[in-house]
C-alpha cells in the first residue's frame, strides 16, 4: 500500500467510528446513503449535543441569572460552565471575555455597532479582504454609512491566497480595523492570521478575526494569536444554531458600550437618574439568552475537545489530499481556491454546467454539496464565476465520501452530456 492509501485507510476506520456519534448520518435521501459534505454550511450534531440540549428541556429547564430557585440555579450553573469551557477550547484569558451571542454574523454586528460606532470618524480606515463572508462586509458597510469610514479591501491571488504584501501596504494611520476571516468558506485557505495580527499591532491597528470556518477544523488560541476579537458559531462546531461566541479582550469589551439595551446587562436602572450596566460579560448579553444553546454548545466543545483538534485537522487533511487529485482529474472540471494552507473545502466549477445544476444531481445521487455564491459575491466575481459546488469535510467523512462525490459528479456529467 502506498503512505497516502495507507494514511487514508488508518483515517476512515477513525471517522467510521466517529460517524456513529452522529445519528443522522443513517438517513437515505432519494434511497441512497446520505454523503453530507455541506459541512461548511452547517455541521451535522452528535448525540451528545442533542441530549444536552433535551435534557436541560426536561429536566432543567428555568431562567438563568435572576433566579434563587433549585431549577434556575442548575440552568445558571450549566450555563456558566458552558462559558469557561468555550474559553478554555479557545485559551481566552477569562471567562469574561466570552460574549455569547446568535452567531458569527451578529458577533461582527456588534463589534462594528459597538466598538466602531463609538470610535470611527469621516475618513478612517477598515481594511476588509476580497474573501470575506458577506456577514464580515455588510456590518461594516452600514457602519462606513453611519461614519463616513471608508472599507480597503485586501486583494487575493489566483490560487486564492492573501495577498500580503498588499495587506501591508493598506495599513497607515487612518486604519481603525482590520476584519479578517481566519479560514475562507469558498476557497478554505487558511490565512496567515499571526502574521496578519502582528503586522497590524505593529500599527497599532486592533483585528478582529471570523472564525466561522476555522473553529471546527484547527486549533485556536486567541492569546498565541493575539487577535482583538475572534468570532464564531456553534452551529458550525457541532453545536447547535442560533449561539454564537463572541471572543474579546476584556480591556476593549470593557470601554466599549453596550450594543443592545434589556433584561442582564444592567447594574441599576433609574427613569430619573439614567441606567448603569453591567459588569463583562453580561453587558454584551442583554435579554433572555440562548440557554438550551449555550449548555449544547458547551456540549459540543466537550465533544470536539474529547477527540482532539491534531485527530480532527490530520484527518480532515489527508481526506483534503485524497480529495484533490481525484476531483482536479475530472475533465471540465476547475477547483476554485488551491492556496498552500488549506481547510477542507473544495470548490469546483464544470464547463458548461450551472452550479445547481451540478447540485441537483448530486442531490439525486445523496451527495449534499452547496452550490451558489456562498456568501462571498465579491470573491466570485474576483474568479469571474457567479458561483461554485461546494464540497467541505468534516471529521465524520471518509474516502467513500469523497468516492461518493466523484462518481456523482461523472454522472452529472453523462446527464448533461459532457
Ligand atoms: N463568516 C464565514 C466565513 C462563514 O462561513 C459564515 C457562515 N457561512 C459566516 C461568517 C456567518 O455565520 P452565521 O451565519 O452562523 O452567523
Amino acid at each position: 500500500m502506498k503512505l497516502l492509501d495507507r494514511l487514508i485507510h488508518h483515517h476512515d476506520i477513525q471517522a467510521q467510528f466517529w460517524r456513529t456519534d452522529f445519528p443522522i448520518l443513517k438517513t437515505k435521501v432519494h434511497a441512497k446513503p446520505l454523503v453530507y459534505l455541506d459541512n461548511a454550511a452547517t455541521t451535522q450534531k452528535p448525540l451528545a449535543v442533542i441530549d444536552a440540549e433535551t435534557k436541560y428541556y426536561r429536566d432543567y429547564n428555568a431562567n438563568v441569572h435572576r433566579g434563587i430557585h433549585a431549577l434556575s440555579q442548575w440552568a445558571t450553573d450549566a450555563f456558566e460552565a458552558a462559558r469557561g469551557k468555550v474559553q478554555r477550547l479557545i485559551n481566552a484569558a477569562s471567562p469574561e471575555e466570552i460574549v455569547f451571542v446568535r452567531g458569527t454574523t451578529e458577533a461582527i454586528n456588534l463589534v462594528a455597532q459597538s466598538y466602531g460606532r463609538s470610535r470611527f470618524h469621516a475618513g478612517d480606515e477598515i481594511i476588509l479582504t476580497r474573501m470575506e463572508h458577506h456577514s464580515n462586509i455588510v456590518p461594516w458597510q452600514m457602519l462606513c454609512q453611519q461614519t463616513g469610514a471608508v472599507l480597503r479591501i485586501a486583494p487575493v491571488s489566483d490560487s486564492g491566497e492573501l495577498q500580503m504584501d498588499e495587506f501591508a501596504a493598506l495599513l497607515n494611520e487612518r486604519t481603525r480595523l482590520v476584519a479578517v476571516t481566519h479560514v475562507s468558506n469558498s476557497l478554505g485557505t487558511i490565512n496567515p492570521v499571526r502574521d496578519i495580527v502582528e503586522r497590524a499591532h505593529a500599527h497599532g491597528v486592533p483585528v478582529l478575526l471570523d472564525g466561522a470556518q476555522a473553529i471546527a477544523h484547527v486549533p485556536v488560541d486567541v492569546q498565541a494569536l493575539d487577535c482583538d476579537f475572534y468570532a464564531f458559531s456553534g452551529h458550525k462546531l457541532y453545536g447547535p444554531t442560533g449561539i454564537g461566541v463572541l471572543y474579546g479582550k476584556a480591556a476593549l469589551l470593557d470601554a466599549m458600550p453596550p450594543y443592545q439595551g434589556g433584561g442582564d446587562m444592567i447594574r441599576s436602572v433609574s427613569i430619573e437618574e439614567g441606567t448603569t450596566y453591567n459588569t463583562l460579560p453580561y453587558k454584551f448579553e442583554a435579554g433572555t439568552p440562548n440557554i438550551a444553546g449555550v449548555i449544547g454548545l458547551g456540549a459540543a466543545v466537550d465533544y470536539v475537545s474529547s477527540i482532539g483538534f491534531e485527530a480532527i485537522a490530520a484527518h480532515e487533511q489527508a481526506l483534503l489530499h485524497y480529495a484533490t487529485p481525484l476531483v482536479a482529474a475530472i475533465p471540465g472540471l476547475r477547483i476554485i481556491g488551491t492556496a498552500r494552507e488549506k481547510s477542507g473545502i473544495l470548490s469546483f466549477v464544470l464547463e458548461g454546467m450551472h452550479p445547481h445544476d451540478i447540485g441537483t444531481i448530486l442531490d439525486r445521487e445523496g451527495v449534499a454539496v452547496r452550490t451558489g455564491h456562498h456568501c462571498n459575491m465579491p470573491l466570485m466575481a474576483r474568479f469571474g464565476v457567479a458561483g461554485t459546488a461546494r464540497a467541505s469535510f468534516a471529521l465524520y467523512n471518509t474516502r467513500q465520501d469523497v468516492d461518493a462525490l466523484v462518481a456523482a459528479i461523472r454522472k452529472a456529467q453523462e446527464v448533461f452530456g459532457r
